[in-house]
């Protein structure tokens, strides 16, 4: 039993989420995560993976033991300093592979086939005109994939009945039947369609950097549906203008939700809204999940999705 009023829900939630949370608990909500704090004794918070925790926040709330974020990146909690102080953290791993793998999978086909401007083609009555481009079919490429946990392997899986070759790079290699090259950029040097499945870290900081997209070559495109952080957008732009690399389709970007106005004027882009988990379904188990994860620090059992690191 979680007690009314104990967990303290930073920032907005989706309405199917919120649908989930009253149903199951009673928050108090901190709408913005910089503004006073609702008089309370709050013992945990829930927090969605798009929103940044600050520590500030942290610090004025001396008896939390538990964050459980909604989503399975968490880049955006101060987890050092949750670990100084001892707080726990939970994410929602495994219950998005699903829905993220579709949209990647269909981002990916979208922006081969060129369906958006196909479908544009056809509403503005342009056919009737002329034809409309011819396109590039996936199978038979070699697909990279750059980070390859549960939604790598997931996406991989997927991509078998494709006919294309599977190729991976990681800090590890795998026992999967796919190549490993430790390098991001001989990644890139032999693949068609590069897929960012990697979390944001240091080490990730813009590890798509001009000499990766390089290598990608002419013929290459991109596909980010991680972190804007793994890409720089500075070095993308001047590759997708200069054609140096065929399209991208990017999920996610640096400056969310006003990605740098620059990538709205370019042709061979793919452009979604941070939406890779964002289906009813998935939404509602990321939201059970992560409130199963506060049940079990109030019952005081061993969280069912720790973040560890
Ligand atoms: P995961 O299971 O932890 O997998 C991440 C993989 O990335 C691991 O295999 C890891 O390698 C690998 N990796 C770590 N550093 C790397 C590097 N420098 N280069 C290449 N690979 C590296 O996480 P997941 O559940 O698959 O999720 C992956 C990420 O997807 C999340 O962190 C999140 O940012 C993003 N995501 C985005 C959306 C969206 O809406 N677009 C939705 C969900 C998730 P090891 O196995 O060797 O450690």
């Amino acid at each position: 039993m979680i007690p009314v009023n104990s967990v303290l829900q930073v920032g907005q939630f989706p309405e199917v989420m919120q649908a989930v949370i009253d149903q199951r608990i009673t928050p108090v909500h901190l709408l913005d995560p910089n503004s006073p704090i609702p008089a309370g004794s709050y013992q945990s918070i829930l927090i969605r993976s798009n929103t940044k925790l600050p520590i500030g926040l942290i610090e004025r709330l001396p008896q939390i033991g538990m964050v459980a974020t909604c989503g399975v990146g968490y880049d955006n909690l101060p987890m050092e300093h949750l670990k100084q102080k001892g707080i726990k953290a939970s994410n929602t791993p495994g219950v998005l592979n699903d829905a993220v793998c579709e949209l990647a999978i269909g981002m990916m086909l979208g922006l081969l086939r060129r369906i958006p401007e196909a479908h544009e083609f056809v509403k503005s009555t342009a056919w009737s005109n002329g034809l409309f481009t011819v396109t590039t079919t996936l199978a038979g490429k070699c697909v990279g994939i750059a980070g390859m946990g549960r939604i790598g392997q997931d996406l991989a899986k997927r991509l078998e009945p494709f006919k294309v070759k599977i190729a991976y790079t990681g800090p590890s290699r795998k026992d999967l039947p796919y190549d490993y090259y430790p390098d991001i950029k001989a990644l890139a040097r032999v693949s068609d369609v590069l897929i960012l499945a990697c979390p944001a870290s240091p080490e990730t900081d813009k590890m798509i950097n001009a000499e990766v997209l390089d290598a990608l070559g002419p013929k290459g495109y991109l596909v980010n549906i991680a972190r804007g952080s793994v890409v720089d957008e500075g070095a993308l732009l001047v590759a997708l203008q200069q054609k140096k690399i065929a399209g991208a389709a990017l999920d996610v970007f640096e400056n969310e939700p006003n990605p740098n106005p620059e990538f709205l004027n370019i042709d061979n882009v793919l452009l979604t809204p941070h939406i890779g988990s964002a289906t009813s379904e998935t939404r509602q188990l990321m939201t059970n999940l992560a409130i199963d994860n506060l049940e079990a620090f109030y019952n005081q059992q061993p969280l069912l999705t720790e973040v560890k690191n």
